[in-house]
């Protein structure tokens, strides 16, 4: 079954609707790495393949800008039934491709496919605004009309839903786009674009490119007048470049870049909630989520239970394979991101922090790292600062909030912060002080297709989601009216 799955998989450049190779046959190889085996080659495109690409999304911008909200509904809506029939193939694609554990692809699957849901919902009520102007004289009329073809990078973390939380309001909105998948993960995207023609997308509305020569690829897309919006996730460091080249032609951009995410857990909390939500904002996706929590602010009172307990599910958990029954921590997705992950606790060792459980790289095959609690982590430490993108719980203790919240602001990451506490005030006072576009308040997740996802400072620009999210893809326009 995993060789009929791949070999089902488009494998080369989709522009215009249809499949081209990549100049001079270039391909390049896609790794399992939970084995560091081949599963296959996909085409790897040059620059001149991705200006046919741009051609493909620009020739198609102002008849698909033209159609009805209710074909364009219909599509998205088509396409969440079928990503949602076809969730065990997906899953499988997923799982291969990124390592993570069978049951937390189709998780990322269901999520994934609320984007669609959502924004077939929303595609039908964009709307503008009738007023009489001031002095009674004139009127105001202000409408949303899509921005036009917009380029779409996305991370090799969770390949299917970034994905579609950026295609999603775009053929709701009516823009045209090309998409560059992680070159780590690209086959879900491919599989992605073909549901989505199956669901009637017309041909060069979505064009895929994939690539290892990004920089080269994406830079004269970036650079040419004729994209018009530029979304991406992945690094600060990344999307910061991005943003300079972004200036160029004065884009709009929507950056989800990079977290540094604090979880705060307060005297009088319920510790064992804290624990499961301590468990979903570290363990899910292996730690690989910039929503993962990084850093472990717990008070005093509470700080031993929480951390015995943490550590005794941490300890408990089976690492493996994805596709093996019962897993629950799958590898990490190349030898680089275990290497780091290796560095920043030996580093924090070093310095004194105490290892509670893990920190010991497994021999075999795959890029493992097992689920691993520092406990007394001096402030100096490189994982209080960097994010850790690892199954790593550092454990620092607090006894005043001021000081948790001092310290949880004290990065220039804001994306999300969690927060445990019972007491109603001190929960909304302490989230209205935490410097983030996102609060998980007594709970370990806030990813939600309907809720706007972002974050503040360097974490990001612009919202994904919700009903806001949409905006991306739209200008306003206003037409001043004298009658
Ligand atoms: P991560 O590896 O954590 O996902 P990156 O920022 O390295 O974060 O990568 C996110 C996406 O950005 C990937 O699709 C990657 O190929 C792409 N990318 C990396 N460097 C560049 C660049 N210079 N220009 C455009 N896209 C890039």
């Amino acid at each position: 079954r995993e060789r009929r799955v791949i070999d089902e998989v488009t494998k080369g450049l989709i522009i215009g609707g249809s499949v081209r190779d990549a100049t001079e046959q270039r391909t390049f190889g896609v790794e399992d790495p939970s084995t560091g085996e081949l599963l296959c080659d996909v085409a790897d495109a040059s620059p001149e393949d991705g200006m046919v690409a741009l051609q493909a999304a620009h020739d198609a911008q102002p008849d698909w800008a033209a159609t009805a909200p209710r074909e364009r509904e219909e599509i998205l809506r088509r396409a969440f039934e079928l990503i949602t029939e076809r969730a065990d193939d997906i899953a499988l694609i997923m799982t291969l491709e990124m390592g993570k554990p069978l049951a937390e692809s189709k998780a990322e699957i269901t999520y994934a496919a609320e984007f669609f849901r959502w924004f077939s919902e929303e595609a039908v009520r964009i709307s503008g605004e009738w007023k009489v102007n001031a002095t009674g004289s004139g009127r105001v009329l202000v409408m949303r009309q899509p921005i036009g073809p917009c380029l779409l990078i996305t991370p090799w973390n969770f390949p299917l839903a970034m994905g579609t939380r950026k295609i999603g309001p775009a053929i709701a909105a009516g823009c045209t786009m090309v998409i560059k998948p992680a070159s780590l993960t690209p086959l879900t995207i491919l599989k992605l674009a073909d549901i989505l023609a199956e669901a009637g997308l017309p041909d060069g509305v979505l064009n895929v490119v994939t690539t290892t020569s990004t920089g080269k690829v994406m830079g004269p897309l970036i650079a040419d007048g004729r994209i018009r919006k530029l979304s991406f996730t992945g690094s600060t460091e990344v999307g910061q470049k991005l943003i300079e080249q972004s200036a160029q032609q004065v884009l709009k951009t929507s950056m989800e870049l990079g977290g540094n995410a604090p979880f705060v857990v307060c005297a009088d909390a319920d510790v064992d909630e804290a624990v499961q939500g301590a468990m979903l904002a570290k363990m899910r996706n292996i730690g690989e989520a910039c929503t993962a929590a990084n850093r472990f602010y717990i008070h005093a009172d509470v700080a031993e239970e929480f951390t015995k307990k943490l550590v005794d599910r941490m300890a408990d958990m089976k690492v493996g394979r994805g596709t093996e029954e019962g897993v629950e921590v799958g590898p990490l997705v190349e030898a680089d991101q275990r290497d780091k992950v290796a560095e920043l606790v030996d580093d924090a060792v070093q310095k004194g922090a105490t290892l509670r459980t893990g920190g010991e790289i497994p021999s075999g095959a795959g890029y493992f790292y097992p689920p691993t609690v520092l406990s007394d982590v001096p402030t100096s430490a490189r994982l209080a600062k960097e994010e850790i993108f690892g199954p790593v719980a550092p454990i620092f203790t607090f006894t005043e909030d001021d000081d948790a919240i001092r310290a949880a602001n004290d990065t220039e990451f804001g994306l999300v912060s969690y927060l445990y506490t019972k007491d109603l005030s001190r929960a909304i006072r302490l989230s209205e002080r935490l410097e983030a576009g996102m609060v998980g308040l007594n709970q370990g997740m806030v990813s939600n297709a309907g809720a706007p996802f972002g974050g503040v400072k360097q974490s990001g620009l612009g919202r994904e989601g919700g009903t806001v999210g949409i905006d991306e893809y739209l200008e306003i326009k206003y037409v001043a009216m004298n009658v």
